[in-house]
């Protein structure tokens, strides 16, 4: 039995119908930009974030760069980000004119060490980009308390963590703008790119709605030069009958999550995520093993699917090299030995214990050494 990284065609073809309703609706009233669908999935996408506004934007890494944006982040501005993440986190930063200022993570959580953060902090800090990698929550009631002390903007990338929480409060309670993808392959994806930026505050979410539509008010008042960059009707339409699914979904994932932390409990050289499963989002199921190519190969040679996020922290990527130096061991640890596990929510006990036990065959033979 081969079991996928994930499994796309099968989430889809639960929701072919409503799928096929929802676009012939917006097909129907032609009103593809800024219609009634992207209205109202921004509003139940801010009730679901527990938080005031919402905007749909083109995708997540639009999402930052318009976040810094709206936080006055420009040239001769530096921003702290983690070592370890997706390419857009350090990208929106140089998009935005300004300096990515690496800080490496932490041992258990990957996610933005709160001490390393706080050492990175020059006269020219102007914001911080704590990322819920994985869907697991930064340590964000400290980088939140952080932020306020040194008066940095505080911007969450929570391009991995819909429906994360920290100690059971929204992330949007900890402050700042928080900043969504909808890629496909996201806990909640569209059916292509998308994203969205949440805030409480109504002055932020007020100019980043002009920015993201040309810096406009009325139809050809601009009173700014902003971009374009917005949700298009046909995707907030299907986000939207998705949206009603999330909390299904990631019970699905946590209950994966739960079998593989009994399946593979006390395995030699392996390493689980540490899952507060209550908060965890369970974007990615990462475990770690000093042999993690080999590892690889082996599952891949049993059909599973596996993926590595990522096989190259930011400071070492030759595009953030100009920006690089310094010392990141956690990331560059994880780096060497993540490797994720498939996890989706029609995932079954049989293809969890499928994947575990190939991972335990792996890690318990000869060639784990
Ligand atoms: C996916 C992702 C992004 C970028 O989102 P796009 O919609 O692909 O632009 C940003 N940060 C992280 C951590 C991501 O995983």
């Amino acid at each position: 039995m081969s079991v996928p990284f994930l499994d796309l065609a099968q989430q889809h073809a639960a929701l072919n119908e409503e799928i096929h309703q929802a676009l012939s609706a917006v097909i129907a009233h032609g009103c593809f930009i800024n219609g009634p669908e992207t209205a109202a999935f921004e509003r139940d996408f801010a009730q679901a974030c527990s938080a005031e506004h919402c905007i749909g934007v083109a995708n997540g890494t639009d999402a930052l760069h318009i976040a810094l944006r709206a936080s006055g982040v420009g040239p001769g501005h530096e921003v702290i980000i983690p070592a370890m993440s997706f390419a857009a986190t350090a990208e929106a930063v140089v998009l935005a004119g300004a300096t990515p200022v690496f800080a490496d993570c932490l041992p258990d959580s990957h996610t933005l060490a709160p001490r390393q953060a706080e050492a990175a902090i020059t006269p020219r800090t102007r914001a911080m980009i704590p990322v819920h990698l994985y869907g697991h929550p930064a340590d964000i009631a400290t980088l939140s308390d952080l932020a306020a002390a040194h008066r940095l903007a505080l911007i969450q990338d929570c391009a991995q963590a819909h429906g994360a929480t920290l100690g059971s409060r929204p992330l949007a309670s900890f402050g700042g703008i928080q900043c969504y993808s909808f890629y496909p392959g996201k806990v909640l994806g569209a059916l292509g790119d998308a994203g969205a930026v949440v805030t409480n505050d109504p002055e932020l979410a007020r100019w980043m709605r002009m920015f993201a539509n040309h810096g406009r008010q009325g139809k050809y008042d601009h009173l700014f030069s902003g971009t374009n960059s917005r949700l298009d009707s046909i995707q907030a339409a299907v986000l939207g009958l998705k949206l009603r699914n999330l909390p299904q979904w990631l019970e699905g994932r946590r209950r994966v999550a739960a079998q593989y932390a009994r399946f593979l409990a006390k395995l030699p050289g392996l390493e689980l995520p540490v899952l507060p499963l209550e908060d965890h989002a369970l974007h990615l199921y990462v475990v770690l093993h000093p042999r993690r190519d080999a590892l690889k190969d082996h599952l891949q040679k049993h059909g599973i699917g596996c993926g590595v996020h990522y096989p190259t922290c930011l400071p070492d990527l030759p595009a953030f090299s100009p920006y690089g130096g310094g010392d990141f061991p956690n990331a560059r640890r994880l780096q060497e030995r993540c490797l994720s596990l498939p996890i989706y929510p029609e995932m079954t006990e049989g293809q969890v214990q499928e994947v575990a036990r190939a991972v335990t065959d792996f890690v318990t033979s000869q060639d784990a050494r």
